[in-house]
């Protein structure tokens, strides 16, 4: 299984990611969480990443594929893989192409996840993150045992600076600019399923095993 989960920030990616990457037995792999934990642990990738980040910009391609390639070097990968925030411009997806060219892999499904604006605002400002583990909830519809701390490993939760209004205006006008395209390259080849993102975990996670399977 070598999906790719496309979407505008705040469309579930992540939830999606985690539970589809369970199902099939293949690692969910998130250029966005490897990048906060980047910036958590003051790695230099992390270092020269964050002021993107923290301004909803796309960090530089160099900088995510590095990540990428040693990440799908690695033998859990070998199986396959939901990823999830990546590739996000179309020099990333044609990069993508090329690592898996090598190992005689290609990316097999590309899902895109519709989500209506209003509901995407209203998500993200909701959404709160574990600075350890990295799993999300959202305090109307996923909300943790205990409000402040996650139901995994007890740490206390966060929300994201990129979580921030003003900072989620900007992702989605980046998402528009430089990650629609790449919907338009998957297209060509056949790839693309719409999958509606609005409902319970549970119901999106069977559309997309649906269309998938
Ligand atoms: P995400 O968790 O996928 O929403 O990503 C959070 C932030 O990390 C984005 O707003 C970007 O600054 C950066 N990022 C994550 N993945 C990528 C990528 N594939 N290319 C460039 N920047 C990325």
């Amino acid at each position: 299984m070598r999906l790719l989960l496309l979407g505008p920030p705040g469309a579930g990616k992540g939830t999606q990611a985690t539970g589809l990457a369970t199902r099939f037995g293949v690692p969910h792999v998130s250029t966005g969480d490897m990048l906060r934990f980047a910036v958590a642990w003051e790695a230099e990738i992390g270092l020269r990443a964050k002021s993107f980040m923290d301004a909803g910009e796309l960090v530089p391609d160099e900088i995510v594929l590095e990540l990428i390639r040693l990440r799908l070097a690695q033998a859990d990968a070998g199986v396959g893989f939901v990823l999830d925030g990546f590739p996000r411009t179309v020099p990333q997806a044609e990069a993508l192409e090329q690592i898996l060219t090598e190992t005689a892999q290609r990316v097999e499904h590309v899902v895109q996840l519709d989500v209506p604006d209003e509901l995407i605002v209203l998500r993200i400002s909701q959404r709160r993150s574990c600075q350890t583990c990295g799993r999300t909830y959202n305090l109307m519809a996923e909300r943790p045992r205990s409000d402040e701390v996650c139901d995994v490993d007890g740490m206390p939760l966060y929300q994201r600076a990129d979580d921030h209004e003003d900072v989620v205006a900007k992702r989605l006008q980046v998402y528009r600019r430089q990650t629609q395209p790449l919907i338009d390259y998957y297209e060509a080849k056949g790839l693309v399923r719409r999958v509606e993102g609005v409902g319970s975990l549970e119901e999106v996670e069977e559309r997309i095993a649906k269309e998938i399977e």
